[in-house]
C-alpha cells in the first residue's frame, strides 16, 4: 500500500533565539505532510489493521469516532482507496448539518451511523449487526495501532535526540514511540484530555479538555504559524507546541537537550472553527 510518501517527511529545525541561549535544539517531524487527507499519525495506526483486512478478504471496515475525528476521515479515505466499503459509528445524534469532518467522510464513501452518547458507551455491542465487517477500534487504538505507531521511529535516527514529544489522545502513538525508543531516549506525551495522568504524561496543557480551546491557544497558533510557517490544529498539535515551548521556557529540559516534536497532522479539525479565527 503506497498511499503515503514516507520518503518526503521533513524534520525542520525550529528557529528560536531563546533556544540557542539555553543550548537546546528543537526539530519538528512533519507527519502532517505525508498526505493531504490521511495526514499524520492516523496512517501509522491504521497500517497493520489494513494489512489484516487485505489478508482476510474483507469487503468492509467499521470504526468509531466523534463528529470531528481525524481517524474517521483517514479510515474513510483509505477504505475507499482500497476498494472497501466503510462504516463509521458516530458518537452523538445526527445534527441538522454534518460537521466538515463527516462531510469529508461521506465524500469518501463512508456510511455513517449515529448513536447516542449512552449507546456509544456500549459500542462494543454494536458490531454484532455488522459481522461481515472488519472492526478497527476507535482512534486505531489497540496492539496493531501501537505496532504501526512504533514505525514512526524508523523515520529518523532516534539516537540523535534526547526527548521526543507528541500529543496524546488514546495514548496509542505514545505507546508505539516508547516501545521503539532507544534506551535513554525520553518519550513525553502532552495530554489533550482533562484528567489524564500517567508516566511520561504531562497533563497541564489540555486547555479545559478534549477539543476545548481559548483565545490564548488560538493566539499562540497564529503567532507560531507566523514565526515558523508551521500550521497546527487546535485539538492536538496546537496544545503540543504550546506545551513544548512553555516547558522549554520553564527549563523542564536540561541544557544540551535535543528535542523532536511530532507534528501528528490533524489539520482538517480546524475546519470546525469559524472562518478568520486562524490566519492560515
Ligand atoms: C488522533 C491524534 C492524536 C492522538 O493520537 P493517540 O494515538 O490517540 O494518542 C494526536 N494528534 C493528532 C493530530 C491526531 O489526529
Amino acid at each position: 500500500m503506497n498511499l503515503v510518501k514516507l520518503n518526503t517527511i521533513d524534520r525542520e529545525k525550529l528557529p528560536c533565539k531563546e533556544l540557542e541561549k539555553k543550548n537546546i535544539e528543537v526539530e519538528v517531524l512533519r507527519l502532517d505532510k505525508i498526505h493531504h487527507i490521511i495526514s499524520g499519525n492516523k496512517w501509522f495506526k491504521l497500517k497493520y489493521y489494513l494489512e489484516e483486512v487485505k489478508k482476510g478478504s474483507y469487503h468492509s471496515v467499521l470504526t468509531f469516532g466523534g463528529a470531528y475525528s481525524n481517524h474517521i476521515v483517514a479510515t474513510a479515505f483509505t477504505g475507499q482507496a482500497m476498494g472497501l466499503e466503510s462504516i463509521g459509528i458516530i458518537r452523538g445524534e445526527h445534527a441538522k448539518t454534518l460537521s466538515p469532518t463527516l462531510i469529508e467522510a461521506v465524500k469518501y464513501g463512508m456510511r455513517l451511523i449515529f448513536i447516542s452518547r449512552e449507546q456509544y458507551k456500549k459500542k462494543h455491542e454494536i458490531p454484532e449487526k455488522f459481522k461481515e465487517a472488519f472492526i478497527i477500534p476507535e482512534g486505531g487504538a489497540g496492539p496493531q495501532g501501537v505496532r504501526g505507531a512504533s514505525g514512526i521511529m524508523d523515520l529518523f535516527p532516534s539516537e540523535s535526540y534526547t526527548h521526543i514529544l507528541c500529543a496524546v489522545g488514546t495514548g496509542t502513538t505514545l505507546a508505539g514511540l516508547t516501545a521503539a525508543a532507544a534506551p535513554g531516549l525520553k518519550c513525553i506525551g502532552i495530554s489533550v484530555l482533562k484528567g489524564m495522568h500517567g508516566t511520561n504524561l504531562v497533563s497541564d496543557y489540555h486547555f479545559g479538555g478534549y477539543a476545548k480551546k481559548n483565545q490564548e491557544l488560538l493566539d499562540f497558533m497564529n503567532s507560531f504559524y507566523a514565526e515558523t510557517g508551521i500550521p497546527t490544529d487546535f485539538v492536538y498539535t496546537g496544545k503540543l507546541f504550546y506545551a513544548a515551548l512553555d516547558l522549554l521556557r520553564k527549563d523542564f529540559f536540561p541544557s544540551g537537550s535535543k528535542l523532536l516534536l511530532i507534528h501528528s497532522g490533524g489539520l482538517q479539525g480546524n475546519l470546525s472553527l469559524p472562518k478568520g479565527m486562524l490566519h492560515y
